[in-house]
């Protein structure tokens, strides 16, 4: 069975409750959100009743809630530690994320693994690594490792830099790995042929490794490092090799995500979910949905 969705929002007053509402409204079976703002630390507390009436909703509708993700804040950064109080912030910011994924009986954290910033490559390993083995200590979730562009001086846009990471990781049950397609292609991989990619990665670092993926087009070309997604079927990756990916049966447990832009002020999610389902290319999706209000 396919198992599709998207990142959907998380607010204070809705929480799960709105996450769900929002995940159901697209026609999904799975769904990944952040505890807050991504671009911010700010979070406020779980509220457990909302929690429970999500997960009755959840379980009534069939959605397999172990498969349900959460994203860490891309601010945090693991990866440099020159300023001793922001990487201790991080560390304990992610922490407390652990514990809120917990509470919320959430079993995946994805993370980018950071950017080294000066630093170079293998000590921002290494810093990622400490940090995760902190982070990890009797930790009951299991962080998901971003396969990443490669913008910047970010760490884990090959697959030999994320297999360097888990090498260090001591609790090696809570390390995975989430794909991304749009961070792939613009990292320098060719995700038209994906068996032969997935055949690379499994003697790199494990397939068994791999949680989750999210499926993104790509603005910019195989190995641009820029990481700009696109709409299903808009960019450079195209829709029929995005089909491929989607229903290659080596991925078929694993939880596909969409994080494709809003078209206008638009959630594209019904739309991409429903063209994927039909395994047929809309090219009017982008213009229909900049004329909904
Ligand atoms: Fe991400
Ligand atoms: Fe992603
Ligand atoms: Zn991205």
């Amino acid at each position: 069975m396919l198992i599709i969705g998207s990142h959907v929002g998380f607010k204070k007053d809705t929480q799960l409750l709105g996450s769900l509402e929002e995940t159901l409204s697209y026609g999904a079976n799975t769904f990944m959100f952040y505890t807050g703002a991504p671009q911010n630390t700010m979070r406020y507390a779980i509220n457990d009743e909302l929690t429970s009436k999500a997960l009755k909703i959840i379980k009534e509708k069939g959605i397999d809630y172990a498969k349900v993700i959460v994203h860490a804040p891309y601010i945090v950064n693991l990866a440099n530690n020159s300023d001793p109080e922001k990487y201790e912030f991080s560390i304990k910011f992610l922490k407390e994320e652990v514990n809120r994924c917990n509470q919320l009986g959430i079993k995946y954290l994805v993370l980018h693994p950071g950017s080294h910033v000066g630093l170079g490559v293998d000590v921002g390993i290494k810093n990622i690594a400490t940090a995760l083995n902190i982070i990890l200590e009797d930790s009951e979730v299991t962080i998901l490792l971003e396969t990443m562009a490669g913008k910047g001086s970010e760490i884990g846009s090959t697959f030999k830099e994320i297999k360097k990471i888990i090498s260090l990781i001591k609790n090696k049950d809570k390390i995975g790995v989430c794909l991304d397609t749009c961070h792939l292609n613009d990292a320098g991989y060719d995700v038209t042929d994906f068996n032969q990619l997935l055949d690379y990665f499994d003697e790199i670092v494990g397939i068994d490794y791999v949680k989750c993926i999210h499926i993104n087009d790509s603005k910019n070309i195989k190995g641009s490092h820029k990481d700009r997604h696109e709409n299903i079927g808009f960019g450079t990756i195209g829709f029929s090799s995005l089909i491929k990916i989607i229903y290659n049966e080596r991925l078929e447990s694993i939880p596909k995500i969409l994080e494709t832009p809003y078209v206008g002020k638009n959630p594209p999610y019904k739309d991409e979910i429903e063209m994927i389902k039909n395994k047929k290319f809309d090219q009017n999706i982008k213009e229909r949905l900049e004329k909904q209000v």
